[in-house]
């Protein structure tokens, strides 16, 4: 564990040999471990040579690729803390995230050269963009594959130097740089690993992002360390990654509710052999347990599972394991990893343990807890309390046996006269109407200034006629009185990020 992150995925690289590490899952180029261990080396040796020294920020601004890990080790091995950034970030965005974490390198590829030259115009201090294929007047990985110059000796110390620099999703505030240590990010894996196996034959496909911390460790680092072979695609197109399930034989797939939907429902499903697949596991969002269900039946997989963490988690705490699909009871979000502390306290009382059963903040200590957010110790101090331990903003409970529940977030509880609805669950409950398409909930204030759950429905074409009442009495027939929805506005979608979190603040903005 106490290696820096490069050397502790690719450590086994060399037994691997000529098994395929990365396969473009477009046009079907394959990357061995060899040449992921001897391609890696040489960028870094190039980019040492170009100036990258310890301690200097890169960031990594790519759509997923089969170059991403090459250039995200390469930049650690050169002694870089990587910042992944958002392919679809504007300018300004990236200019942003460049000037926070005062970023001196950008590796991008040539479709985003011109937003990438953009921020660096608007942030300043970036010494060279690199590209990874190639683009006239700038040095590209492909270049630096020829490079001479020695491999750099860069002295590493885990626990201390910063690995990797993701930016939090920005769901209910402004993203922050996670400082995440070589060591931090390299526990959490070996932590993992009992619970995620993985190994030569497993085949993993990479449609989230490589640049969320998620797709970083299911979909990069833990596959790559134990000699799995991962396709990766650049984006989610259901027809594109059926077919490549099925023509690559996928055996595991490492996704967000937003696919389960998919997989679940899409009538395109039906068309492909997705038989090599063993197991399906979903994180980043709630995932409703019927949706998980019918996903499952339909696949003839055992049951959905589901992962939780956060960026500041590096970011695991929680599976379900591989070898307990089955019996996992339905909607879990997994059990407790090993090496880490779980406590969930009282909302009103937040020094109060709480017992099975009941619902209440979750508190997480342990190894892989974030080093704190670059350049803002009070959001440091805000999140890790004295004793070390890392207050989630998520609610939830265990049940008997352990299995952690994730109820909704501490900041998007409603409260309608001092009790609390939890909108996930307004939103799993209406999205099982049948004219109901996708619904989102929040709080809002009625005209005597009381906090009132608030639906925002997409109806679906079949029922254009579908009314507020109707809705809230269908709601109002299945909860407890204090949960009813209380005001249906219609939109036509569901603001979401990539991974299926709903945006809810956009939903507050008045447009
Ligand atoms: P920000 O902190 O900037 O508002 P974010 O919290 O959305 O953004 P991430 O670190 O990407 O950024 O997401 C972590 C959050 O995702 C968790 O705090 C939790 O709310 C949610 N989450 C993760 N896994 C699950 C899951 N299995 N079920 C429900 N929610 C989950
Ligand atoms: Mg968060």
């Amino acid at each position: 564990v106490d290696l820096p992150i490069h050397d502790a995925v690719l450590g086994r690289a060399a037994e691997f040999g000529a098994t395929p590490a990365l396969i473009d899952g477009t046009d079907g180029t394959t990357l061995t471990y060899e040449q992921l261990d001897r391609f890696h080396r040489r960028v870094a040796a190039a980019l040492a040579e170009a100036g990258v020294r310890k301690g200097d920020v890169l960031a990594l601004h790519s759509p997923n690729t089969i170059a991403f890990p090459t250039a995200f080790y390469a930049a650690t091995r050169a002694g870089a803390s990587v910042t992944t950034v958002h392919p679809q970030a504007t300018p300004e965005e990236f200019a942003k995230q460049l000037a926070d974490c005062s970023a001196r390198w950008i590796v991008t590829v040539s479709p985003l050269l011109e937003t990438a030259r953009r921020a660096a115009e608007l942030a300043g201090g970036v010494q060279e963009i690199f590209v990874c294929d190639s683009a006239p007047g700038h040095r590209s990985l492909i270049d630096m594959l020829a490079s001479a110059a020695p491999e750099p000796v860069v002295g590493i110390d885990p626990a201390e130097d910063v690995a990797a620099l993701p930016y939090s999703s920005g769901t209910t505030g402004t993203p922050k740089g996670v400082m995440l240590t070589h060591r931090q990010i390299a526990t959490n894996l070996a932590q993992l690993q009992p619970v995620m196996p993985s190994g030569p034959g497993d085949r993993i496909l990479a449609v989230l992002p490589f640049f969320h911390i998620y797709g970083l460790t299911a979909l990069m680092n833990a596959p790559l360390r134990l000699g799995a072979t991962v396709v990766v695609l650049p984006r989610f197109d259901l027809e594109t990654f059926l077919a490549a399930i099925q023509n690559h034989r996928i055996t595991g797939l490492y996704v967000a509710p937003p696919i389960v939907l998919a997989l679940a429902k899409h009538p395109l499903v039906a068309q492909y052999d997705l038989s090599s697949l063993h197991y399906v596991l979903s994180a980043a969002a709630p995932l409703d347990a019927h949706l998980a269900a019918a996903c499952s039946r339909r696949l003839g997989l055992p049951p959905v599972g589901q992962a939780y963490g956060m960026t500041e988690l590096s970011p695991g705490t929680h599976v379900v394991p591989r070898d307990a699909m089955r019996e996992a009871p339905p909607g879990t979000v997994g059990k407790l990893i090993a090496g880490t502390e779980m406590r969930i306290v009282s909302l009103d009382d937040p020094g109060k343990d709480l017992g099975t059963g009941e619902s209440g903040e979750i508190l997480i200590r342990g190894p892989q807890v974030m080093k704190g957010y670059l350049g803002r110790p009070d959001a440091t101090a805000a999140m890790i309390d004295t004793d070390g331990w890392l207050h989630t903003g998520d609610v939830g409970h265990i049940d008997a046996d352990g299995w952690l529940f994730v109820v909704d977030r501490v900041k998007e509880l409603i409260k309608f006269k001092g009790f609390q609805v939890a909108p996930a669950e307004l939103e799993a409950l209406l999205l099982t109407h049948p004219g109901i398409a996708d619904a989102a909930v929040i709080g809002t204030y009625d005209d005597d200034g009381n906090e009132i759950p608030h639906a925002h429905v997409v109806r679906r074409p079949t029922a254009p006629d579908l009314s507020e009442g109707e809705i809230m009495m269908y709601v109002a027939e299945r909860v407890a009185p204090y949960k009813r929805v209380r005001r249906v506005t219609f939109i036509d979608g569901v603001p979401r990020a990539a991974s299926g979190k709903i945006l809810r603040r956009q939903l507050r903005q008045p447009t």
